[in-house]
């Protein structure tokens, strides 16, 4: 008889996703027929979500915070005017497959082309990252291009989520980009430390240990009951291999936007040994009108934060805007 192991590796949880809206729904106690699913457009973003992130849902409750973040729902068909397919106009800023430059002295690069989870408010859920899956001959260019550029000093990886990426490309890549003398830090901007904590693995903890340039890690955790023990463990382990880890989350109509979960979510965040970075507004991409939170709102809910938390536990509320030298802070 084999022995189920009590943590399976990080490859086998992303390979063991779940797909099926009536598979989600009836672990969660609620009956499929009650939650019409759009098929459209589950073909083009099918629904995607760890088991591990599943069981910090709270059954019965077709309003959970994390529910709501992976559910497709029949509003994800609206057309509505000024949400579009490219909102950033990043297609603007592709120098290099698999880069965006768009701010000065720091890059993204698509590290990896896809998620570990289908967030259903992604900005990027119609970028066409088939054209941005760079083989190691193209990386090599990229590369070449980063070795010209001595005025960018900071290499954020960026996705889909890097981390779906495997440590072995990832090592490599880290390990070119360090020798590339006027880089002086890497960002990982990330999701899968909190959707499949067992990601956090001994193969990442080593690459980022031999990584001798500033690192930063850039999580996404939208509600405070995305961080349970597990997930606490990892941030440690990221911690202890010298990462200074920051939070960004995006302003979710039905998820986050009231202030005792904006201010849980500070506090769980500080109690993990991470820092509110940046509370985004949401990006105007198609199908996801229905998280929208009005910009009236948004301020009223950050002066209300603003009395109840430390200034350092207080994210700053962004908003992306094409055409901007940097994110625009709202507040
Ligand atoms: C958000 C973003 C960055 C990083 O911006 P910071 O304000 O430094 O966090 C860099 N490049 C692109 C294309 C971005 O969208
Ligand atoms: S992890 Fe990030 S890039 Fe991936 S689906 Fe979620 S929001 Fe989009």
């Amino acid at each position: 008889m084999m022995l189920v192991a009590k943590e399976t590796s990080w490859q086998r949880q992303l390979s063991d996703l779940i797909t099926d809206p009536a598979e989600l729904l009836s672990m969660l106690n609620l009956s499929p027929g009650d939650y019409p699913v759009p098929d459209d457009i589950l073909a083009t973003f099918p629904l995607k979500v760890p088991r591990a992130f599943v069981s910090r849902m709270r059954p019965g409750d077709p309003l959970d915070p994390l529910l709501r973040q992976v559910l497709p729902i029949m509003e994800e068909g609206d057309d509505t005017p000024g949400f579009t397919i490219d909102p950033l106009s990043e297609a603007d800023f592709n120098p290099q497959a698999g880069i965006l430059h768009k701010y000065q002295g720091r890059i993204l690069v698509l590290a990896a082309p896809h998620c570990a989870i289908h967030c259903r408010y992604c900005f990027r859920r119609h970028f066409p990252y088939d054209e941005n899956i760079p083989g190691r001959a193209h990386w090599e260019e990229s590369l070449k291009w980063l070795a010209d550029r001595p005025d960018i000093r900071e290499v954020i990886y960026s996705g889909g989520d890097p981390l779906a990426a495997n440590d072995r490309h990832l090592a490599w890549l880290t390990k070119r980009i360090s020798e590339i003398p006027h880089i002086r830090r890497l960002r990982i901007h990330t999701r899968t430390p909190v959707v499949i904590p067992a990601r956090v693995n001994e193969s990442l903890l080593t690459w980022l240990n031999d990584c001798q340039l500033q690192k930063v890690m850039v999580v996404h955790i939208n509600h405070a009951q995305e961080i349970d023990a597990e997930v606490a463990q990892a941030l440690q382990k990221l911690r202890n291999a010298n990462v200074t880890l920051l939070n960004q989350s995006v302003l979710l109509k039905g998820i986050n936007d009231n202030v005792d979960a904006l201010e849980a979510l500070s506090e769980s965040l500080s109690a993990a040994g991470v820092l509110p970075y940046y509370l985004h507004m949401l990006d105007r991409v198609q199908g996801v009108a229905h998280f929208n939170v009005s910009d009236d709102r948004a301020f009223a809910l950050m002066d209300k934060l603003k009395a109840r938390l430390p200034g350092f536990l207080v994210p700053s509320l962004v908003r992306e805007e094409p055409g901007e030298t940097s994110k625009t802070r709202l507040i």
